[in-house]
């Protein structure tokens, strides 16, 4: 330490005492004196010493509190800073989640927000975004409830088992499909090329598209859905032209029938302001589902007609002939059968060819196609043999249709350049017999006698005649 470093120094004057003389002079200290003036001198620096190092502690502390001080006052200035930032935060967000619950409730409310514009401008593109989700939401849910009818739709059509049954359906729902709109649906029949309107909305007029066939319609031609904005415009639909109702626009989706468009679903507007994408697609699924199950009913009645049809003639075969009779029979409606078999048919044949032949048998079955009625039934029993059934007609007026039959087919073969043939008839009336196939077995002995007696007419036969013709020892021909 300093006092020891001193004392050294003293205790070495003994041996230069020149060297300590000087300090201890200074201290007005005899050197005699030297032991109790070091005494004294070091007591002194002692206390100096101490003095400083108090002094230097009580600086160091005060330099701790400063420190601490200025700290903690930095802590709560940067605390208050904080809380400052924090609330105008908390009022933004009030004033921001406020605007948006007004734009949610779809209050109109001017966005006051003062002092943050940019949350005012966060707030106008959320108000404009929320629009739009309310629009997506009510398109899904509007689509959400269609999309339930289509499939209660497609049932509805599938449990139709005709093309009428259908179109109580699909009037159904053209009144949905549309929200109300004018909307109608105009349909071909099978092997036709006319237009007729099947079917429309009740709850509205009906659209009173013009349009008589597949051809002059623009959407059936193209194949393809159809939007017109005005029927003022240039290249509007000149079928929207003038309608009674004034100016509108329209949306037209063809109905394909077995890949052939044969049909449209008619929908009008206001004018410039034709039906919305989703109306639209609306249509189209109601139009592919009308076309889908037309396909359907009428496949099936085709291959029902092919399976009873006769293919060189174009008249009900044996079958057909069968199932009519079965009802006649059922209803209890008396009927006159009529068994035709044209005469010498062979040598026709033979003479001029098997395709003359089948001309022959195409003039016959027309000549008595267009001598029949409504109720009537023609039918080709096979061969060169026709039947002819006359719901509720006496024998009498049967033997005059057939005379009519005969001088008719005279008269179209002499506007042919076909070989001049004749026919013979036997007539049978139900009440002769038990069944379909009795009485065409009491014509077919009508028609035996017919040829027996030289051909080219028409024989009643009764059971008295059948017996006869029947019986075992009757002449075999
Ligand atoms: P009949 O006056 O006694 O009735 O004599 P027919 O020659 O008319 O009677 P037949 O039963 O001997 O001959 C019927 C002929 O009809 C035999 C057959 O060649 C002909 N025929 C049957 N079906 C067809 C057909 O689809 N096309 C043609 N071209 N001929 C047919
Ligand atoms: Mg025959
Ligand atoms: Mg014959």
């Amino acid at each position: 330490s300093f006092s020891e470093q001193v004392r050294e120094a003293i205790v070495a004057s003994d041996a230069r005492p020149v060297q300590l003389g000087n300090p201890l002079e200074q201290l007005g200290l005899a050197q005699t004196d030297a032991g109790s003036a070091t005494t004294a001198l070091v007591r002194e620096l002692d206390r100096l010493a101490e003095e400083a190092a108090a002094r230097a502690t009580r600086w160091l502390v005060v330099a701790v509190c400063c420190l601490l001080a200025g700290v903690a006052l930095g802590v709560a200035a940067a605390e208050r800073a904080r809380r400052r930032v924090r609330s105008g935060l908390d009022l933004a967000v009030e004033s921001l989640s406020r605007e948006i619950d007004q734009v949610g409730e779809a209050r109109p409310s001017p966005v006051v927000l003062r002092g943050f514009p940019e949350l005012a401008w966060l707030s106008e593109k959320m108000r404009r975004r929320n629009r739009h989700l309310e629009e997506v939401v009510s398109s899904l849910r509007r689509q959400a409830t269609w999309n339930e009818q289509s499939r209660r739709l497609s049932e509805a059509l599938e449990l139709a088992d005709s093309e009428r049954a259908c179109l109580v359906v699909i009037e159904r729902a053209l009144a949905v499909v549309g929200d109300g709109r004018p909307t109608q649906l105009l349909l071909a029949e099978r092997g036709s090329a006319t237009l007729r309107s099947v079917a429309s909305n009740p709850s509205a007029p009906p659209p009173a598209c013009p349009v008589e066939s597949t051809t002059a319609c623009v959407a059936i031609r193209r194949g393809q859905v159809s939007v017109f904005d005005s029927s003022e415009s240039i290249n509007a639909c000149p079928k929207l032209v003038g309608r009674e109702s004034g100016p509108c626009s329209a949306v037209c989706v063809p109905v394909t029938v077995a890949g052939r468009p044969v049909g449209v679903v008619h929908m009008t507007d206001l004018d410039e302001a034709p039906p919305g994408v989703d109306v639209i697609d609306r249509v189209v699924d109601l139009a592919t589902r009308i076309g889908t199950r037309l396909t359907a009913l009428r496949t099936l009645e085709s291959s029902r007609q092919e399976a009873s049809t006769d293919g060189l003639t174009g008249l009900p075969n044996r079958r057909a002939l069968e199932a009519h009779v079965a009802e006649l029979l059922d209803q209890d409606t008396p009927f006159v059968m009529v068994l035709a078999d044209l005469d010498k048919f062979k040598l026709l044949n033979d003479n001029y060819g098997h395709e003359t032949g089948d001309k022959a048998l195409q003039l016959f079955a027309g000549v008595l196609r267009d001598n029949v009625r409504g109720n009537d039934v023609v039918a080709r029993l096979g061969g060169e043999e026709f039947v002819l059934v006359y719901p509720n007609m006496s024998v009498e007026i049967s033997l005059e249709a057939i005379d009519r039959v005969r001088a008719a087919l005279a008269r179209s073969l002499e506007a042919t350049a076909l070989p001049r043939f004749t026919c013979s008839f036997g007539i049978a009336h139900s009440s002769a017999g038990r069944d379909g196939d009795a009485v065409l077995r009491l014509a077919d002995a009508g028609l035996l006698r017919a040829k027996d007696d030289g051909s080219d007419q028409a024989v009643v036969a009764d059971a008295d005649l059948a017996a006869t013709i029947f019986s075992d020892d009757a002449p075999v021909r």
